[in-house]
């Protein structure tokens, strides 16, 4: 690159510490670390225009977790554990809200809804039979006795079809994750932290005393480097325990007198549903192919498609006139463990990622949680 005295000086003068991903959890890492360490020089470097990884495509479910999510992760954690990651889910949310303001997010508290039909018999048995365990083992973390509650009355206002129960929480909420990154990207920028766009990062070299990035067309220097790339960072970090997953996500056309207001989750939380802007926002169906959706490409497929299509028709939407309008699909990185991956890598290496599909939710606090790890062993 043809860099004059100017710039080397300033732009790319050496760094103290340089985030690789502009994703919810690369942004509060940066914004931490220049709390913490307020003269130190940060910068993020971002591959795309706008940051182009999940925390924009995704759904904009401020949620913790449905009774029967919460049963599926119970089978693969201890309880403590459980109780834990619902509190930093929590957490989380609370720390968006603070950080950012619920104006500049679009933050609405329509509550959250799960929705079982009359062939959902049995996992609705074994929701409602689980519910007092969930009420009481969430009651000190929502300050509350009635954290989910049976509200079998609302399907007919909401005009659904077929669809026999309906759990409900007045903790979930919805945001706009465009307005929310927007915010973020600013109050990282007002911090004093320099931000890249258009700068992929190819490789890193590590030496003595930090690290080499390359980008396309410069290079740049930082004692320490974190790596918050998320389904991403097998790229740059092959051995790490991660797998993408793709989630596809469908709005459609304004729809005249829409009844439905909140955030739905439907089938253990494979499809999820919300409003906005008189529209319905509607997204999942990964588990119809898991293997095809385990991918970092960008992509709609029919069999997906088609599956929301006839649930919109039959479900949600009978009787109604209505037409896709948008489609997308976004990355998200899932592994074995539910807790996301916090950790030193190598000397100078940091990586977080792996918010397994919620990281509006935990994506603030495991930012944090890097960057504190990052400062106690420098
Ligand atoms: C369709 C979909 C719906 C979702 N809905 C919800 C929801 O409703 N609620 C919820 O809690 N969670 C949801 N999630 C999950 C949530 O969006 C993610 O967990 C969260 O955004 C992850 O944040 P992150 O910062 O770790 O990763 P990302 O947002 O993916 O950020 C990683 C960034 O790294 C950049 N990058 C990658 N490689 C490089 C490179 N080599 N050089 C430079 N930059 C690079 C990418 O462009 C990207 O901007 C959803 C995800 C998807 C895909």
């Amino acid at each position: 690159m043809n860099l004059s005295y100017w710039e080397r000086t300033s732009f790319f003068k050496d760094y103290d510490y340089c985030i690789v991903g502009a994703g919810i959890v690369g942004l509060f890492a940066a914004l931490r670390l220049k709390e913490k360490t307020p003269n130190a020089r940060i910068c993020v470097l971002e591959r795309s225009i706008i940051p182009d990884g999940a925390s924009t495509k995704s759904a904009g479910f401020a949620c913790f977790g449905s009774i029967s999510e919460l049963i599926e992760q119970k089978k693969r954690s201890s309880e403590q554990e459980l109780y834990d990651l619902v509190t930093k889910r929590w957490r989380g949310l609370n720390k968006l809200r603070t950080t950012l303001g619920d104006e500049n997010i679009d933050y609405k508290n329509y509550g959250g809804y799960e929705m079982f039909r009359a062939m959902d018999r049995e996992v609705w048995e074994q929701c409602i039979n689980e519910l007092p365990y969930f009420n009481h083992l969430l009651k000190n973390i929502f300050k509350t006795d009635v954290v989910y509650k049976i509200a079998d009355e609302q399907t007919s206002a909401l005009n659904f079809n077929n669809v026999e129960h309906l759990i409900y929480t007045p903790y979930e909420a919805q945001i706009h994750s465009g307005k929310m990154m927007q915010a973020l990207i600013e109050k990282t920028r007002d911090a004093g932290v320099q931000v890249f766009f258009g700068a992929e990062v190819l490789s890193f070299n590590e030496h003595n005393n930090g690290v080499h990035i390359e980008l396309s067309s410069a290079e740049i220097h930082t004692k320490k480097f974190l790596i918050c790339t998320n389904a991403f960072t097998r790229k740059l970090l092959p051995q790490l325990d991660l797998e993408p997953g793709r989630g596809q996500v469908f709005v459609t056309k304004e729809i005249e007198n829409l009844k439905i207001k909140g955030c739905f989750h439907y089938d253990a939380g494979y499809y999820y549903f919300r409003n906005i802007d008189n529209r319905i926002l509607i997204g999942g169906g990964r588990n119809i192919n898991f293997l095809k959706e385990k991918t970092t490409e960008y992509g709609i497929t029919e069999e997906v498609k088609n599956e929301i299509t006839r649930l919109l028709n039959e479900v949600i939407l009978p009787n109604t006139n209505w037409e896709f309008d948008m489609e997308w699909s976004g990355i998200m990185a899932f592994g074995k463990e539910l807790s996301p991956i916090i950790s030193q890598t190598s000397t100078h290496v940091y990586c977080a990622a792996r918010c397994n599909g919620m990281g509006v939710a935990i994506g603030s606090i495991t930012g944090e949680e890097l960057a504190d790890l990052c400062i106690k062993n420098s």
